[in-house]
């Protein structure tokens, strides 16, 4: 098998642009805004402006969308750069959720389209309090009454830059008799945030991504008509497993890119600053932490990327994404974590992005199903086909 690691020049061309685009429009605005704790919406609207204009905005969606129509390993690139920030400003840069292209009919002209252009935004709702690992005990209810759903329920955790126009939300509308006893029907609903009977607060900060909100939604008696369904009844998981499995390579190499900042940061420092007569770079105490850091970054991109191309193959299996989010998030805690120790005490203050990048690492053994359950996801399909 021939194996090329090349990037295409189409690549090396959007690699260069978002690394500019970085530059520019998103790292002078961290220090600021990490202090504020918040992105202002003019300055989200500015970044959200220029990414429109440079063509990064919906890059990842199908050309028909509106969007740049990327395939996934430029995707994954993409998302690679962008890790480097944090997410309440490069969550502005754009990429819609894709799983809106399962929009049919009217929906695309009213959630798909516009979102595609920046004119909407939507958040994915599918954590509830009592629902985290185990989404399948989701407890948020749609019940059939006529043409409409009525949905009764609560979700917290969920995320986006600013508040969202629009939520997917996954609610419960049956269930089924399976050979492995009664199962939930789960429905995805594209649900409008001004309906009556659905409230949205701001929920509590994070110490990772401070700067992204996130909400806790609330549905009492909140009618929905039936044409709001995304996809089919009772598939809303089928749309987005997919969707999940394709978020954990992105998480996967946003943590690459995280981590290659704070390398970088750390072997800048330790080839100038001076102790006992010499660079600390010269301690092996130093220099093997970062040869050892800069060898799992190495691995988990070619893990990422591995992936990435599986995907786009359509061979991908849960287990493989599971394997490039738990390794490369696991890796980004180590590096950025290594990298504050090779700077000691300044590695800590935030005039440098060390002890952002680090915070914000932490979210990403968590988020988009924790490191435990990836494990849970990769055991089962080494064991599944073993057991009979
Ligand atoms: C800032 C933030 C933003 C988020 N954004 C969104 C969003 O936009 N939309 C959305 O739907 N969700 C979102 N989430 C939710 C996120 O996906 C969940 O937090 C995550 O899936 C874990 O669920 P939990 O927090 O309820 O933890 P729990 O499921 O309660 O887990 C607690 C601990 O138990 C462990 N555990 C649970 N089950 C098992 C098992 N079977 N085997 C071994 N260990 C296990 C877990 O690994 C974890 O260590 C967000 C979360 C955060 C913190």
């Amino acid at each position: 098998m021939a194996w090329d690691f090349s990037l295409t020049e189409e690549q090396r061309m959007l690699v260069d642009t978002v690394r500019q685009f970085m530059e520019q429009e998103i790292i002078p605005h961290e220090r600021e805004t990490e202090r504020l704790g918040e992105v202002p919406l003019e300055l989200g609207r500015q970044i959200q402006k220029r990414s429109v204009e440079q063509g990064l905005y919906g890059a990842n969606m199908p050309a028909e969308a509106g969007g740049g129509g990327l395939d996934f390993l430029s995707a994954t690139l993409m998302d690679r750069e962008l890790g480097k920030s944090t997410y309440g400003l490069v969550g502005w840069v754009g990429r819609p959720s894709e799983i809106l292209n399962a929009c049919q009919g009217d929906q695309r002209d009213v959630y798909l389209l516009p979102t595609v252009k920046g004119e909407r935004k939507e958040a994915f709702a599918l954590t509830e309090p009592n629902a985290g690992s185990d989404a399948m005990s989701i407890q948020t209810r749609a019940r059939k009454d006529g043409d409409d759903y009525v949905i009764d329920g609560s979700k917290h955790f969920i995320s986006c830059v600013r508040r969202p126009d629009f939520v997917i939300l996954f609610a419960v509308t049956g269930t089924d008799e399976t050979k492995k006893g009664t199962r939930k029907r789960i429905t995805a609903f594209l649900i409008d945030c001004d309906t009556p009977g659905f409230e949205l607060r701001r929920g509590p900060r994070p110490v990772s991504h401070r700067t992204y909100h996130n909400y806790q939604l609330s549905f009492s008696d909140c009618r929905v008509p039936a044409r709001n369904i995304l996809g089919e009844e009772g598939r809303g998981f089928d749309h987005a497993g997919q969707w999940l499995a394709n978020t954990r390579i992105l998480v996967a190499a946003n943590c690459c890119g995280k981590a290659e900042r704070a390398l970088d940061v750390a072997s800048r420092w330790a080839a100038t600053r001076q102790q006992f007569g010499q660079t600390i770079g010269k301690f092996q105490g130093v220099s093997f932490k970062l040869a050892d850091m800069a060898t799992e970054l190495r691995a988990a991109d070619l893990l990422t990327m591995q992936v990435a191309w599986k995907y786009a193959a359509g061979t991908m299996t849960g287990g493989d994404a599971a394997m490039a989010k738990l390794f490369a998030s696991e890796m980004c805690a180590r590096v950025t974590d290594n990298a504050i120790q090779v700077l000691g005490g300044m590695g800590l203050m935030d005039e440098l992005p060390l002890e952002m990048l680090w915070r914000d690492a932490r979210i990403e053994r968590i988020w988009d199903g924790t490191s435990e359950i990836q494990r849970h996801i990769i055991s089962r399909e080494l064991l599944r086909p073993l057991e009979g």
